[in-house]
């Protein structure tokens, strides 16, 4: 397979536009000892290089089992899960996630040790390329005059720019981040929001985004991918580049997140019939 690197330098796309991340018919369980929950029934979406993708929906719809099959933690029960055409089959330094808790950064390490660790343990770079790299991404996140502080003299923004300086030095094909900002206060997530996108303009990453919030999804999100619970399915896919922070008030952003909350939460019968193997794949709506 050949690959080349995007006109957005680091961006690496593969020939063909073949897109980099393929989720196909995913069925995702968990078994215990007595009974098998399904979390997520037949999911199906690919990522581009660039995108800005987000899954959204309610609490229980399986977005954090689809996040953790992606990175390699939960095989499918039932479908295939490929990274540049590639199976995947296990965790992978391709792949990091960012989750929303703010204990994610062992506390004996400084900032900049934190960061520097998997560069040298996964990535195998010596101390000083190690420091270097870490040293340039914690400046992009604002934090270098943070690095020898340790994480707990951090707010919880401060932390969460920590991890997700960790995971963007790793230069992954496709960062993953679990509700990163839901337990920030409603400034703070609004401010990390407006980083997050100044950072992909900058630095150029593969996003995958999960939030129960339409208003994030909107305003991070270049696509979204809507999902209803138990077990959870493809409800829609959307575009949603045109929206910003910018445009948060606007008739159209109001309107889109109306249509949003209407697909996810009107009874099936009314919205798409979820069940008929006619209405499997998304929905495109625009
Ligand atoms: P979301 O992140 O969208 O809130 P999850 O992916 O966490 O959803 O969960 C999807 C479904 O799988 C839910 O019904 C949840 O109860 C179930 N589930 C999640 N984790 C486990 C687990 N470790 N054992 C059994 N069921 C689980
Ligand atoms: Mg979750």
């Amino acid at each position: 397979m050949t690959t080349h690197e995007h006109p957005r330098a680091g961006l690496r796309v593969v020939g063909g536009g073949l897109p980099l991340l393929q989720v196909d018919n995913v069925s995702l369980e968990y078994r215990t000892p007595d009974r098998v929950v399904r979390a997520t029934h037949r999911v199906s979406f690919d990522v581009h290089a660039a995108d800005r993708f987000v899954l959204l929906g309610p609490s229980g719809c399986g977005k954090s089992t689809l996040l953790k099959a992606v990175a390699g933690f939960v095989p499918p029960a039932e479908g295939e899960i490929r990274l540049d055409g590639q199976r995947v089959r296990a965790p992978g330094p391709d792949r990091i996630v960012v989750f929303q808790e703010f204990d994610q950064l062992p506390p004996w390490k400084t900032v900049r040790q934190n960061v520097m660790f998997p560069l040298q343990r996964a990535r195998g770079l010596s101390r000083a390329e190690a420091s270097d790299t870490a040293m340039h991404f914690l400046d992009k996140v604002g934090l270098a005059g943070f690095a020898d502080a340790y994480p707990h003299t951090l707010s919880g923004g401060m932390k969460q720019r920590v991890a997700i300086a960790r995971a963007l030095a790793m230069r992954p094909k496709v960062l993953l981040m679990d509700e990163p900002f839901a337990a920030l206060d409603a400034l703070t997530r609004r401010r990390m929001q407006e980083e997050l996108l100044a950072l992909w303009e900058d630095a150029s990453f593969t996003l995958l985004f999960v939030t129960h919030s339409i208003e994030e999804a909107l305003v991070v999100g270049s696509r979204i991918l809507l999902l209803s619970p138990h077990p959870g399915r493809v409800r829609a896919e959307l575009n949603s580049h045109q929206f910003s922070l910018a445009s948060q008030g606007s008739a159209e952003f109001q309107h889109a997140a109306q249509r949003i909350h209407r697909t996810l939460f009107e009874e099936p019968e009314q919205a798409a019939p979820a069940a008929t193997p006619q209405s499997r794949r998304a929905t495109h709506t625009h």
